[in-house]
């Protein structure tokens, strides 16, 4: 169920920073409910549960974010009905995207910014090859970075992880002469700091429901 302040939830998040809703706890009839709330951008993590929800979903008009970890076995089932890759992390999974998807698709490179810690996601220290890697990919149109912050202690580490995304973000840009506009970066526990460092998008689950 939605928590019951919703709609003054929604009001404290800043108007150019876009909320996804993350909807592994939640079925289609708790997404359509959030509908009605004026949130249409939805991230699922399962190529299971995502095709299960857009079918159920087909007569609605939503934003399909995959935020989780993508197999390239699984790349063909839910590329074309995807409109953006939030997860990409690997130039394996690029290669798949660019033989099964029509169209070019907006995605973010997923980053790890400790890999010891955190090992989905392309390393931080990677990013130029990684980069360069794409170039050969038509289909691939990178919009953002995604990352998840590490378990942190202070409200100032967690500053320091999300800074880190948005300085490699302006360096990339710099370097390559690239326009990447987005940061998706933020969960529940820690939103509040990510746009404090420049969040775009934060991914929201736990926190807009009632569990
Ligand atoms: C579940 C999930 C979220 C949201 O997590 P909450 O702590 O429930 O807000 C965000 N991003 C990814 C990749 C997730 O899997």
């Amino acid at each position: 169920m939605l928590r019951n302040d919703i709609d003054a939830f929604i009001k404290t998040i800043p108007n150019d920073v876009t909320i996804v809703a993350a909807t592994k706890y939640v079925g289609s009839e708790e997404m359509r409910e959030l509908l009605k709330h004026g949130i249409n951008n939805f991230g699922e993590n399962r190529v299971d549960s995502f095709l299960q929800k857009y079918d159920e979903l087909k007569d609605c008009n939503i934003n399909w974010h995959f935020i989780g970890h993508l197999q390239r076995n699984k790349c063909k089932d839910i590329i074309n009905k995807i409109d953006c890759l939030e997860s990409l992390d690997s130039l394996e999974l690029a290669k798949m995207i660019e033989k099964y998807r029509t169209e070019p698709l907006d995605c973010y490179i997923e980053v790890s910014i400790n890999l010891e810690e955190n090992k989905n996601g392309v390393d931080f220290h990677n990013i130029d090859s990684f980069i360069e890697g794409l170039k050969e990919y038509k289909k691939i149109n990178v919009k953002g970075f995604m990352m998840m912050a590490i378990k942190a202690d202070t409200h100032e580490d967690l500053l320091q992880q999300f800074n880190s995304l948005k300085e490699l973000k302006d360096k990339v840009e710099n370097k390559f002469n690239m326009n990447i506009p987005y940061l998706s970066m933020g969960m529940s526990n820690d939103y509040k700091e990510a746009i404090q460092s420049g969040a775009t998008h934060i991914r929201l689950g736990r926190i807009l429901w009632n569990l």
